[in-house]
């Protein structure tokens, strides 16, 4: 096999990108302006358990005529696996997909704020006013850990988000409480149901899960109509990139890359790694919605 396989095309779209609608630290517009600046073909958002961002996409999309395919990166649990499923161009006003959206919005919002007071007694001047102050778009904001290493590099206790996410807010710390979330399969059905494209996110990413999510459980997601498995990913390394594009490859699914974009909220940039423009194609034909 030719190492090449398992490098980003060189030319194509950013199908993971994040807002300050969830995490990220820019907004839609500045991720449409920007795309167009490195001459993506276009862009995905997908910030996580929300569409909120994607009126502000729209209208940056027409400005900057960057072609936008509307998405959002669902937050999924099972075997102990953290796993993130890619849902694109389905119906938002689904009522099951909705209702999905509002149970693990609550359920991250308790969470945050169980966190913080778990925190608060070891680090009295980290508070629930400290996190929410981090917090870019208010209510219309999906919250995540994210917003509490902000406010950890706010008060100076963390340099930076990567070190909060190492020390104080590891998933390993006794302050970590994970989200309550639907399985990966529930995500899959919900989307499908909904008229989307579903694609499963950097599942071989070692440092996100001990345990990754096993042949088993990505099978059960193809018989339920996975689409696509996104291989081009930072977190997934050379083996896992080979392992993950031959499972795509031998049940014909879609092949897909994309940066994770957050702005300043991580490393990645915009465009590292992308999606072919005949694998977008794929993607696209045949949803709920259109691309604009
Ligand atoms: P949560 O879903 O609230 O548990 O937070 C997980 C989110 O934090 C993921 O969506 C990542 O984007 C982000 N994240 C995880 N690790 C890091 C890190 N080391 N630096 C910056 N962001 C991170
Ligand atoms: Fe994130
Ligand atoms: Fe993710
Ligand atoms: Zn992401």
């Amino acid at each position: 096999m030719q190492e090449t396989d398992l490098r980003t095309p060189a030319a194509g779209w950013d199908i993971h990108c994040h807002t300050r609608f969830s995490d990220g630290t820019e907004t839609p517009d500045t991720l449409m302006r920007q795309a167009r600046d490195i001459g993506l073909h276009g862009v995905a958002i997908t910030d996580h358990d929300t569409w909120n961002g994607w009126q502000e996409a729209e209208a940056a999309s027409r400005a900057y005529g960057i072609p936008l395919i509307r998405g959002t990166e669902i937050t999924a649990h099972v075997d102990h696996t953290s796993v993130h499923i890619l849902g694109y161009l389905y119906d938002p006003h689904d009522e099951d997909l909705a209702a999905m959206f509002r149970r693990t919005r609550t359920a991250r919002l308790n969470r945050v704020r169980e966190m913080v007071e778990r925190i608060h007694a070891d680090y009295p001047q980290v508070t629930w006013e400290c996190v929410s102050r981090q917090v870019r778009e208010g209510s219309q904001t999906t919250i995540g850990r994210p917003h509490i290493a902000d406010a950890l590099v706010a008060l100076g206790i963390c340099r930076d988000r990567n070190e909060a996410f190492s020390t104080i807010i590891a998933s390993t710390n006794k302050y970590y409480i994970p989200v309550p979330s639907p399985t990966p399969l529930e995500v899959t059905r919900t989307v499908k149901k909904a008229g989307g494209a579903v694609v499963v996110a950097h599942a071989g990413d070692r440092s996100r899960n001990r345990q990754l999510l096993s042949d088993e459980r990505l099978e059960e997601l193809i018989d339920a109509g996975l689409d696509g498995i996104e291989v081009y990913h930072r977190g997934n390394l050379p083996d896992q990139r080979r392992r993950l594009k031959d499972i795509a490859d031998s049940h014909g699914l879609i092949v897909t890359g994309g940066s994770d974009w957050h702005g300043a909220g991580k490393p990645n940039p915009l465009g590292e790694n992308l999606t072919s423009d005949e694998n977008v194609q794929r993607l696209v034909e045949g949803r709920a919605l259109p691309v604009l």
